[in-house]
């Protein structure tokens, strides 16, 4: 695929969109059908695997969706699902056979994990889990039916930010597919095939889309991957909806201009979190004191909406806090334009056993945030008056 435009901005609001057409309409129409009718047996047979035939093959409003992310990540091609989980099963199921092997972040979407752990042994593909930063741990994990590296970066809920360069030499050097969950990144502030990752995957549900008022996914990458994985999917059977592609291109038209203000806004709330004294920890990859603070201004143009803390005091002290608040509506997901609040461990983590939680750094007293693009002054007033809800104080403040 080509690239026409070098800036992000441009890539998704125009990416797919045809600059040539004249007297059309300027929004990309919703091709509301199941199936297309052709002339003549012959143009059947032509149209066959393309987006003309069959909507579970392919549809011309989810084509547009597809391009637009191609060219926001630099990629030969993307292919959109009726899931962020439906992306990732059907990717790996495209890549995989059994007696293959995968090496996998421990800290990954708690869908996914229970997905390589629990059903993926099934069908005779196993995975080691290894700790997010130890790059030694996945080397040693390699053995020589590895065949795919799984990555997850900023990771929920405590936004530790892996090595792209790194994982994509390892995956080079062993012969082994990579790919990640760039999700909580998405291509405004990270584009991993740049660094060498073969396959980009995304939750359209959150960034992308935008709103909260879609459920879709999107893998992309190199043409041959994507072939096989395009198959996979007709067989499968988890395409995205029209409509739902349709929304998921207006969403992308914004992207840019919302991860920017999502940007800011956390960085703010990052830095007032920090200063506050009934907070114990911050976590956001472009706070100083953040154990991959250099990787993360490397590879980032930006920290991202996320930010996850730690109150003083108990899990007690977090949920009272998290029920305080009233600008951040108390609900999983994010990457929405309003700005949202849950607790891991009562949500993503609650089936997570202690032991492992404790090994991916998720505690009793974290909060997470998915900050919206409200004004931040507002957004900061609310944290300060929830924060009364804290009992305990530190003596002393973080830096
Ligand atoms: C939400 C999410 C998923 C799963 O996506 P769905 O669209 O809910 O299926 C996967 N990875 C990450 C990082 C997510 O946040």
């Amino acid at each position: 695929m080509t690239h026409r435009f070098k800036h992000p901005e441009t890539q998704a609001t125009r990416g797919a969109a045809d600059l040539e057409k004249r007297n059309g309409p300027l929004a990309t129409p919703i091709y509301q059908t199941s199936t297309f009718e052709v002339t003549d047996n012959d143009e059947q047979l032509r149209v066959t695997g393309s987006d003309n035939y069959y909507t579970r093959y392919g549809n011309p409003t989810n084509t547009a969706a597809e391009k637009t992310v191609a060219e926001l990540e630099g990629v030969d091609a993307a292919l959109t699902f009726s899931s962020g989980m439906g992306a990732i099963t059907t990717a790996i199921m495209a890549l995989l056979k059994s007696g293959d092997h995968i090496v996998a972040q421990r800290d990954i979407y708690g869908g996914t994990h229970k997905f390589l752990s629990q059903w993926l042994p099934n069908f005779g593909v196993e995975t080691s889990f290894v700790d997010t930063t130890d790059y030694e741990q996945y080397a040693r994990a390699i053995r020589p039916n590895t065949k795919l590296l799984y990555l997850e970066s900023p990771t929920n809920p405590t936004l530790r930010v892996v090595d792209f360069k790194k994982m994509a030499a390892l995956a080079k050097q062993h012969g082994l597919l990579s790919m990640i969950d760039s999700t909580f990144g998405t291509p405004i502030n990270q584009r991993p095939a740049e660094f060498g990752i073969d396959l980009i995957m995304h939750s359209g549900t959150k960034y992308f889309g935008g709103h909260s008022d879609l459920i879709c996914g999107v893998v992309a990458g190199r043409a041959e991957l994507m072939g096989k994985i395009l198959a996979a999917r007709t067989t499968l059977g988890n395409c995205m909806d029209p409509h739902a592609a349709w929304l998921l291109l207006r969403g992308l038209k914004t992207l840019a201009v919302r991860v920017q203000r999502h940007n800011e806004n956390a960085a703010r709330v990052a830095q007032f979190l920090s200063a506050h004294a009934k907070v114990r920890s911050v976590h956001y990859p472009f706070l100083k004191h953040h154990s991959e603070y250099e990787v993360a201004r490397r590879q980032m143009g930006g920290g991202g909406g996320m930010v996850t803390f730690e109150v003083e005091g108990t899990g007690e002290d977090a949920r009272r806090v998290s029920e305080a608040l009233r600008m951040f509506t108390l609900a999983p997901s994010l990457g929405g334009v309003e700005s949202l609040v849950c607790i891991p461990v009562l949500t993503s983590h609650l089936v997570v056993p202690q032991q492992e939680r404790k090994r991916m750094g998720v505690t009793e007293q974290m909060i997470r945030l998915s900050v919206g693009i409200e004004n931040a002054e507002d957004l900061i007033s609310d944290l300060e008056q929830a924060l009364q809800a804290v009992s305990a104080a530190k003596a002393v403040p973080v830096g």
